[in-house]
């Protein structure tokens, strides 16, 4: 559908009637260019609470699950009466009340369980999606825009990880056609619940935290839109975190690589994997801020003019694993691929790694909250090579934090390296790891925590990022 323009807005973008209201003018605005379909998130800190609901149900407190469930239907209740004309209120309020049902369904399973199977979060946790699509497509209905609240389970097929589902694309085009081209083809606008689907046979999924920029990033790719736009409560994509460098600023446009290297390391625009469906087709996506609809937001694109590094990120949240060989008899790359391969069935993302010839130790950097899982398993694949020695003791140092520079535009440009290692020493901050691709669209270096925000702030000087033009 070649003029269909796919919008997600998120959690604080639906975070009160008031702004309920403003993201139904900016669609009734769209639908003036063509069709829309809007994807949205649970109402802000939903999610949440209803995520701590279900680990309450896990631990038998029947009075916290009740309680919580009763703070959730009333926020959503009073959303309702201050959104809705009274005549529209009554069947939304019980759509709300059916909803809550179906949640504290779930619950109870799981007290009496006293366990969370993935399969029932899912479908629990996709109630904050589905609340806040009742409440968007009667907004929009009863404002005089045509729209009809949609289950992301009727449309999203994914495999079966539950949690952290990824999406069959050529399942969901064929279920997205069905369920919501004859909708669009009325001129209904459909509100499509972000960050669940559900599997060939039908058992709900979710597609992890965060993850409905993800939802709608499937949803233009599987619909063949024109553009899709994320709204959030930012003005884009900016040069570096504006709370650790104030003279940061909002990019115009970045590459779908360099917004994808931003998102993977740390900047909390976008959603990591949401870029990736949009690739091929060369779909161009835009993050607006719907709290400041006058500010442009930042257009992310296949191809833009590479002009040296755009941005730097920093995550402090992060640990560093190393691993040194204490015998000559250990084979190093057979070492680095089991330890990898370890890595990667503990769910752990690497997130920078780093070796050295010589000796044949190596190092690598993954999340804080990733780290006890991970060295389990290590500990576990190593656990010969540790006992007898072959293998040093596994060394954890939590104390780093790792800051990314990142820019098509940084390859082939001797020099930019040195100047950034330069600006990071004049600080006084000790580089301990250092990676980077040989795409050279990023920059990895690893410092002491205390120097991280020092570090972030000197390069972004050193580079001119904030600098327009
Ligand atoms: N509501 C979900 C979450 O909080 C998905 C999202 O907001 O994108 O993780
Ligand atoms: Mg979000």
């Amino acid at each position: 559908m070649n003029d269909l323009l796919i919008m997600k807005f998120g959690g604080t973008s639906m975070g009160s009637a008031d702004r309920m209201r403003i993201a139904a003018q900016i669609c009734a605005d769209a639908q003036k260019q063509g069709a829309v379909a809007i994807v949205v998130s649970a109402m802000s800190k939903v999610t949440d609470l209803l995520l701590s609901t279900l680990r309450a149900a896990e631990e038998g407190d029947q009075e916290g699950v009740r309680e919580n469930i009763r703070t959730i239907e009333k926020r959503h209740a009073d959303t309702c009466r201050e959104l809705l004309p009274p005549s529209r209120q009554e069947s939304v309020l019980a759509s709300i009340h059916a909803l809550m049902e179906e949640f504290e369904r779930l619950s109870s399973g799981i007290l009496m369980l006293a366990e969370r199977p993935p399969r029932s979060v899912d479908e629990a946790l996709a109630i904050g999606e589905r609340l806040c699509a009742t409440l968007m497509a009667a907004c929009l209905d009863s404002s005089g825009t045509p729209a009809i609240a949609v289950n992301a389970r009727d449309v999203i097929v994914t495999d079966a990880v539950f949690g952290n589902a990824s999406p069959l694309l050529d399942l969901t085009r064929e279920k997205a056609m069905k369920t919501l081209g004859p909708k669009l083809h009325a001129g209904v606008l459909p509100v499509v619940t972000g960050f669940n689907g559900a599997t060939v046979d039908g058992k709900p999924t979710t597609l992890g935290r965060g993850g409905s920029d993800f939802s709608a990033s499937i949803l233009a790719s599987a619909l063949d839109a024109k553009e899709l736009w994320i709204w959030t409560d930012v003005d884009g994509i900016m040069s570096a975190d504006p709370r650790l460098v104030p003279d940061a600023a909002v990019l115009d446009t970045v590459t779908y690589r360099e917004a994808a290297e931003l998102a993977y390391n740390g900047a909390k625009v976008l959603h990591p994997r949401t870029l990736a469906p949009l690739m091929d087709k060369g779909i161009p996506v835009w993050s607006k801020n719907s709290f400041n609809l006058a500010a442009p937001g930042t257009k992310i694109v296949p191809q833009a003019e590479g002009n040296g590094p755009r941005a730097v990120t920093s995550m402090s949240n992060v640990a560093l694993i190393s691993i040194e060989p204490a015998s000559p008899a250990i084979n190093g790359a057979m070492l680095m691929g089991r330890v990898l391969e370890a890595l990667g069935r503990a769910n752990a993302e690497v997130l920078a790694f780093t070796s050295s010839s010589y000796r044949q130790s190596f190092c690598f950097l993954i999340r804080k909250d990733e780290v006890d899982a991970a060295l389990e398993r290590l500990e576990s694949e190593l656990s010969l090579e540790l006992e007898h020695e072959y293998v040093h003791p596994i060394e954890v140092d939590d104390n780093v934090g790792l800051l990314a520079v990142v820019g098509e535009g940084m390859a082939g440009h001797p020099g930019l390296a040195g100047r950034v290692f330069t600006a990071i020493s004049a600080e006084k901050v000790n580089i301990i790891a250092i990676a980077q691709g040989s795409t050279e669209l990023t920059i990895s270096i690893v410092v002491r925590r205390d120097g991280l925000e020092r570090a972030v702030k000197a390069v972004h000087a050193e580079c001119r990022m904030g600098v327009r033009g």
